[in-house]
């Protein structure tokens, strides 16, 4: 018999709905309705195809204890209860009942807290995860072992785009539902690949365009393919987007175009944001008249600013801003312009940034960040940010690190640095659906159910809600039943028998988001295919800071920071004679896999395209790239391994582009600890690197 199943795709924080056909415990087959409200009867290929890693032979299914790690800690664990000894990516695991593997874990974590600090202990992940699970893990690691350290892989994405809206806005988090794109009169997509990295968004721009009300203006590194649609197609140079936001802002108020009506009601700050903003010497956009190879932006950028600040507009963007040494400022300077032009708190105005994973909003809504408890409240004492953890590891100071879904040993920047660290540790755990490269660290391993096996809340990048149900009936445990199972190994008495409990909890504990979140609303919204926004109490909140900032004094609050010179514009603005080898590499995605692509490697019809990470170069330099099939980057931090190269002219000179799917091209060991200044987001949008010709 065929039934049929709501749920919510796996992957992007789209945060697409599904409909499932499933025969046997099988999947035949995943689909979008038409009346769906986020997907609209439309999903990417990944959400089609990406479910077959449910019968991979990658699929962790059990619980795991390394033997070198027993051997190792001896004294501690005289006699293991084990099923059998197997060997896992090479290595030899003892495969315990789950219950066993929880009496490890405590046992090994009341010796090391005892021994050190509590803060030895780090618990990483949770935005892979459901919601309750996430919640669960920081209160473990801040409750019940009493560190402060958790934190979960915003930390490589949107934690800019969290910090630059809350000092502004106040809210770190979309304004308005994607669907209400299609209500907006023009778009600006800054450092955003969009139809490649969130394709259901991408659609729904392209899709309102042709309807011919909306206008699409792009601006990134490189032509995507979004470009084709836009009015205006802005390549910048590498590190340039804090430079062209200001230019932006200076236009606007240099031609008096700013809102002063809703500046004067709902702003703070203006007028020393105005006067910083008019004596910058790089905020005027004439200054691009000097960079060669842009001085196209000059002028481009003054219509682009007359057009936003006219229009009803909206800006999206994506890692392309945040993960840059200015990426919280890029972000903040991406709201100024919105305070500037009253573009916010209304129907088709406002800021969306495009977050990444398909519960990194939950996850930080959850409290799984060093400085944020729950509903964003300020916990007791800060823990450390993740590149804060590994340092901390190789200093001696974090001794344990719980791992819930992140791939640490393949996602992160200075892997060579990521990997001592990793080695290091006196114990890794790592709950985790595939092996992948983390789980190749790990001394214990949980195998736990995939968001296609149980039930729970996953918050997308709209800040809708989405309760997910199992398609299938699996053995193993949620990620939050494997945190409770350790937990009462050290004596909690912890009793929640299902996702509901905990997520009553939750609607208490985060009650400013939350209260009016219940099961039974979000099992009526999954019917109809669809979900709630936050903050949610008697009604949602499909559009925030309609009245108010929430901001303490209710207003928005200008912030400036001005462009700081350096990288390609200085080089070119300086006519500084770099030798030919060297070049500016920016990482991204394809639409067929997600990151460590270890779920979505398992479909042959995601795989079979994108076997590789090609190294794209421009035709610009094809000279300098003719007799070079296979080339390896290098940096001070390492080396990539060989990349097949392909010319192509969509980059401008002097710059390179790579995906960093697959780990056997370490991608991600050229980058080193150069990050976002206020948030440690690493600079995965620009590195210069040193080709080296292979063959
Ligand atoms: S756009 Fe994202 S959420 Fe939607 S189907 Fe594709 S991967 Fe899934």
């Amino acid at each position: 018999m065929i039934k049929k199943v709501n749920s919510v795709c796996t992957y992007c924080g789209v945060g697409c709905e599904i409909s499932v056909e499933i025969a046997n415990q099988n999947i035949n087959r995943i689909c979008a309705e038409k009346n769906f409200e986020v997907s609209r009867g439309e999903l990417c290929i990944k959400g089609k195809e990406g479910y077959k890693f449910l019968n991979s032979p990658n699929k962790i299914r059990g619980a795991f204890i390394r033997a070198s790690f027993l051997k190792k800690n001896s004294k501690l664990f005289k006699r293991v209860q084990f099923e059998k000894i197997v060997t896992l990516q090479g290595k030899s695991f003892l495969q315990v009942d789950y219950s066993e593997a929880f009496k490890i874990v405590a046992q090994k974590i009341k010796e090391i807290t005892s021994s050190e600090s509590p803060n030895s202990f780090a618990g990483i992940g949770g935005a892979r995860t459901n919601c309750e699970s996430s919640y669960l893990f920081q209160k473990f690691t801040r409750e019940i072992v009493k560190s402060p350290n958790v934190d979960n892989c915003a930390r490589v994405c949107h934690s800019p785009s969290l910090r630059g809206l809350k000092a502004t806005i106040g809210e770190g988090a979309s304004t308005n539902p994607f669907s209400d794109i299609e209500n907006s009169e023009f778009v600006i997509i800054i450092g955003s690949n969009t139809t490649e990295a969130h394709p259901i968004v991408g659609n729904k721009i392209i899709k309102a365009k042709k309807k011919g009300k909306l206008e699409i203006a792009s601006i990134d590194i490189r032509e995507t393919q979004i470009f084709k649609s836009s009015k205006y197609k802005l390549i910048i140079p590498f590190e340039a987007n804090l430079l062209i936001l200001n230019m932006l802002a200076f236009t606007i108020l240099n031609e008096n175009l700013e809102n002063q009506e809703f500046i004067k009601n709902r702003t703070e700050n203006f007028e020393e944001y105005k006067k910083s903003i008019l004596n910058d010497p790089f905020a005027n956009p004439t200054f691009f008249n000097k960079i060669k190879g842009y001085e196209y932006l000059a002028e481009e950028i003054p219509k682009l600013a007359r057009e936003y600040a006219t229009k009803k507009s909206m800006i999206l963007w994506g890692l392309g801003v945040t993960e840059h040494q200015d990426g919280s400022q890029a972000v903040m300077a991406i709201a100024n312009l919105a305070l500037l032009t009253g573009n916010i708190g209304k129907s088709g105005a406002g800021l969306i940034p495009l977050r990444g994973q398909n519960n990194v909003q939950g996850a930080c809504d959850m409290g799984m960040l060093p400085y944020f408890k729950p509903d964003y409240q300020t916990p007791e004492k800060t823990g450390l940010m993740t590149p804060e953890i590994f340092d901390e590891v190789l200093n001696g100071n974090v001794k344990m690190i719980w791992n819930i879904g992140e791939d640490l040993a393949h996602i992160h920047p200075n892997l060579n640095k990521v990997h001592k660290a990793l080695e290091k540790l006196d114990c890794l755990i790592v709950n985790e659906v595939m092996l992948n490269e983390v789980t190749k660290f790990a001394d214990i391993i949980f195998g736990v159910r995939s968001a296609y096996e149980k039930e729970g809340v996953y918050i997308n990048a709209e800040r809708r809600l989405h309760l997910s149900q199992p398609l299938v009936d699996s053995d193993l445990p949620d990620d939050w039943q494997v945190i409770q199972g350790v937990a009462n190994a050290l004596n909690s008495h912890w009793h929640y028998q299902e996702n509901e409990d905990i997520w009553s909890e939750v609607q208490k504990v985060a009650k400013n988001r939350f209260a009016g979140a219940d099961y039974d609303k979000l099992r009526t919204k999954r019917r109809e295919g669809s979900g709630l926004q936050w903050p949610i109490f008697e009604n949602e909140t499909p559009i925030l800071h309609q009245e108010t900032f929430r901001t303490e004094k209710g207003l928005g609050k200008f912030v400036y920071q001005s462009y700081k010179l350096r990288g390609q514009v200085q080089e070119i603005l300086e006519n500084q004679n770099t030798s030919s080898e060297y070049f500016y590499l920016s990482t991204g995605r394809t639409i067929r896999h997600y990151n460590n692509a270890a779920q979505t490697k398992a479909s042959s019809k995601l795989a079979k395209h994108h076997q590789e990470d090609i190294l794209l170069v421009s035709a610009e330099d094809k000279d300098f790239f003719k007799s070079m099939r296979l080339v390896k980057l290098k940096t001070k931090f390492g080396e990539t391994a060989p990349l097949q190269i392909k010319i192509t002219n969509k980059l401008k000179k002097g710059t390179l582009f790579a995906t960093f799917h697959h780990s056997k091209s370490k991608i991600n060991f050229i980058f080193g600890d150069v990050a976002d200044e206020l948030t440690k987001t690493a600079q995965f949008k620009s590195m210069k690197v040193k080709v080296i010709k292979i063959e």
